[in-house]
């Protein structure tokens, strides 16, 4: 209501991020054939480098809109997808869409693109070969993509997983624990995980501002994650005093809405081919 909506303008409320709330009925047929006619698009949201305050690179996310229930969010269809083999095939998608655009770019830029992975995939026989040659076919640099492991289960296959990471980190592809401080297996994938990358809940972000206790609990896991040489990211910056509070923490980079929103992929890399100096 107003009284909410007049909170969360003083900044005394985070964006409610229910990612539930659009729950819509998907079917397998229809999302498959979505997947297959590449009706998804991918979207870039720029990662900001908080200490130097320039551009570092960019996450993709996913976007569906159906022809039957609109825009769909990712928060939905990609728990969906893990049901099932869809998952793989998402997976795959998202890989080529994101290179695609990452092949487009002058390679002198020196940007990183995270891309999202379920645990569920990592297990998946030939996966690290089909990663290993899409970046091939698109001739980009294995140092400029990081795998983002998103916790959304508990994964039951650890052993093979951290395998598999290890197999990535020898190709020099980087490796982000994601939604760390909301889930599962926060501790687990820290201590087994091979990562570079620590990804800080926008939960936890949200909270920080009006919370001392979990701003002190921010500046702990940033201090953890340097001792352990994991490079820190913050999500979900939403105004000027979050950045300014991360930055002053040390934290490395950041993610949010007040740093840049999501966007068509296109967009943002011709936002930045325009940006080039002409020689
Ligand atoms: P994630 O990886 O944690 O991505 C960050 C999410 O936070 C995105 O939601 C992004 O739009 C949202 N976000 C960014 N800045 C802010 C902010 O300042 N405030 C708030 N409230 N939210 C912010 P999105 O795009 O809806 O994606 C949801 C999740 O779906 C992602 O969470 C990721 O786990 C998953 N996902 C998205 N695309 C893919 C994909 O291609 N493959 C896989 N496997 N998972 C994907
Ligand atoms: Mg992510
Ligand atoms: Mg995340
Ligand atoms: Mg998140």
């Amino acid at each position: 209501g107003m009284a909410l909506d007049e909170a969360q303008r003083r900044g005394e409320l985070c964006a409610v991020y229910q990612p539930h709330d659009t729950q819509v009925e998907i079917f397998y047929e229809e999302l498959r054939e979505a997947l297959d006619a590449n009706r998804l698009q991918v979207f870039f949201q720029p990662i900001w480098d908080l200490q130097a305050n320039r551009i570092a690179g960019a996450e993709s996310l996913a976007r569906w809109s159906s022809q039957h229930h609109g825009e769909v969010s990712p928060a939905n269809f990609v728990p969906f997808s893990e049901q099932s083999d869809l998952i793989s095939v998402l997976t795959r998608w998202s890989v080529n869409a994101t290179l695609r655009h990452v092949a487009s770019l002058p390679a002198s830029r020196g940007l990183s693109f995270s891309i999202n992975f379920s645990p569920r995939v990592l297990s998946r026989p030939g996966m690290v070969e089909q990663l290993i040659g899409a970046l091939e076919i698109w001739g980009v640099a294995p140092t400029s993509v990081v795998v983002e492991i998103t916790e959304t289960t508990l994964v039951n296959d650890l052993e093979v997983s951290v395998q598999v990471l290890r197999r990535l980190r020898d190709h020099g592809i980087r490796i982000a624990i994601d939604d760390f401080g909301t889930g599962y297996a926060s501790i687990a994938y820290l201590r087994q995980f091979p990562a570079t990358e620590l990804k800080l809940d926008q939960s936890l972000i949200c909270a920080m501002q009006n919370e001392p206790h979990t701003a002190k609990l921010v500046r702990a896991i940033v201090n953890m994650a340097h001792h352990m040489d994991l490079t820190t990211i913050a999500e979900g910056i939403e105004n000027r005093a979050t950045q300014d509070m991360l930055a002053d923490m040390g934290c490395d980079f950041g993610q949010g809405f007040y740093l840049g929103r999501p966007e068509p992929a296109a967009d943002f890399i011709a936002r930045f081919t325009a940006a080039e100096p002409t020689p």
